[in-house]
């Protein structure tokens, strides 16, 4: 069960690190972005050149992307701006409601589809749900909160859990 709904298909240290080139060999045609965490810092307005030049060079590559992120309108839609890519906003991930409208949106077929994100109980359950493939990314900066503390202690818990089920 833990591996059906929270095992990530592949996992990178960034967003940088993801081979894409790999992933287009593979037929994969269109990413999906969290946004918080997982292309910029949760509390962070500001996109780096890095940043903004990787996406540059996705585009190029002839990507379908959008992001797709659980914050609100105003935050979603700032990023959506300055990338130029379509974005949904409060996706309330896990629940696939969105993640599907987003999935009809590229007019792909799911398994040509993935999801990256840094949380396995939002962005990897929630694609697991809807049958895409998902990358789990290390989350750029960590909330000093103690719900946010004791939510990445768990997730380490299954990923342990996962990775002696490998070996
Ligand atoms: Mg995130």
């Amino acid at each position: 069960m833990i591996k059906k709904f929270f095992d990530p298909d592949y996992m990178e240290k960034d967003i940088f690190c993801i081979n894409y080139k790999s992933l287009y060999e593979n037929n994969i045609r269109g990413l999906i972005f969290d946004i918080d965490n997982t292309v910029i810092a949760y509390d962070n307005f500001l996109i780096d050149e890095k940043t903004r030049n990787l996406f540059k060079e996705l585009n190029k590559k002839k990507f379908m992307i959008c992001f797709l992120s659980n914050n609100k309108e105003k935050r979603v839609l700032k990023f959506s701006k300055e990338f130029k890519i379509y974005a949904f906003h409060g996706a309330l991930k896990p629940l696939p409601f969105v993640l599907k409208k987003a999935i009809k949106y590229f007019k792909l077929q799911r398994n040509q589809i993935v999801l990256i994100g840094d949380q396995i109980f939002t962005d990897i359950l929630c694609g697991k749900i809807c049958g895409i493939k998902t990358i789990l990314v290390n989350p750029i900066k960590l909330s000093l909160s103690r719900v946010e503390k004791f939510k990445r202690w768990i997730e380490k818990k299954i990923l342990e859990f996962l990775n002696n089920k490998r070996t």
